[in-house]
C-alpha cells in the first residue's frame, strides 16, 4: 500500500527548483528529496550519493535497459535518472518524496504515476535568470546559453503542470510551494 504522495518539482535550470525545495524538506519531517543519477561530471563540492549518483554512461544506459529508472531524460547533453526502487520504498513508508527534474521526466511521470502532484517552477524573467545563473557560477559560459536556451523551451511545458510558482521573491514563492505540499499531502483521494 502506497501512503505517501509523489511531487514532481520542474523548471528550467536556475529557476530556483532546488532553493525551493531545500526549504520544504527543512520544514516537513515526512518530505523526502529523490536522489538522481547522472553522467554529468560532479560540481566542486557534489557528493556520489547525495547530490547525484554519478555514473558512466555505459552504467546509465545498462540500469535504463533494466527498467531501474522510474523515468529518464537527456538534459543539457547529459543523462539524468529517477532510480525507482528509493521512491518507492519511500512512499510505502508513508513519506511524501520529492523529484527534482526537468520538463521531458515530468511527462514521463505524469504518464507513469497520473496521481503525482506536478509544479512547475518559473523564473520572474528570462534576464532574471540568466542573472541568477550567472551568480550561482556553475557553468561556463557556452554551459550557460544552453541552460538559457532550453529555459525557453521548457517554459512551453508549464500549462501541463498543476502548479505554477513563479520564484521572484523567495519567501513568497517558499510560502506558496509548501501550501501545494500541505494542501496535496493532506488529500486523502487519488
Ligand atoms: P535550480 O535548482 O532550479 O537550478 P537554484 O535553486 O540552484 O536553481 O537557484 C539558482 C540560483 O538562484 C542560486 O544561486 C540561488 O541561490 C538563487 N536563487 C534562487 N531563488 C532565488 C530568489 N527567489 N531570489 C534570488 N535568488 C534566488
Ligand atoms: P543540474 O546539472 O543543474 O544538476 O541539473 C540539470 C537539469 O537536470 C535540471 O533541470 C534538473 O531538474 C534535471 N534533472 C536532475 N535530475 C533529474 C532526473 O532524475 N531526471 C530528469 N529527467 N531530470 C533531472
Amino acid at each position: 500500500m502506497r501512503t505517501g504522495r509523489l511531487f514532481v518539482v520542474a523548471g528550467p535550470s536556475g529557476a530556483g527548483k532546488g532553493t525551493l525545495i531545500a526549504e520544504l524538506l527543512k520544514r516537513y519531517p515526512k518530505s523526502r528529496l529523490s536522489v538522481s543519477a547522472t553522467t554529468r561530471k560532479p560540481r566542486p563540492g557534489e557528493k556520489d550519493g547525495v547530490h547525484y549518483f554519478f555514473l558512466d554512461k555505459g552504467e546509465f544506459r545498462r540500469r535504463a535497459e533494466a527498467g531501474e529508472f522510474l523515468e529518464w531524460a537527456e538534459v543539457h547533453g547529459n543523462l539524468y535518472g529517477t532510480p525507482r526502487r528509493q521512491v518507492e520504498e519511500w512512499m510505502d513508508r508513508g513519506y511524501d518524496v520529492i523529484l527534482e527534474i526537468d520538463v521531458q521526466g515530468a511527462g514521463q511521470v505524469r504518464e507513469r504515476m497520473p496521481e503525482a502532484v506536478t509544479v512547475f517552477v518559473q523564473p520572474p524573467s528570462l534576464e532574471v535568470l540568466e542573472e541568477r545563473l550567472r551568480r550561482r557560477g556553475t557553468e561556463n559560459e557556452e554551459q550557460m546559453r544552453e541552460r538559457l536556451r532550453n529555459a525557453d523551451r521548457e517554459s512551453l511545458e508549464k500549462d501541463k503542470f498543476h502548479y505554477v510558482v513563479v520564484n521572484d521573491e523567495l519567501h513568497r514563492a517558499v510560502s506558496e510551494l509548501c501550501a501545494i505540499y500541505e494542501k496535496e499531502s493532506r488529500r486523502l483521494d487519488g
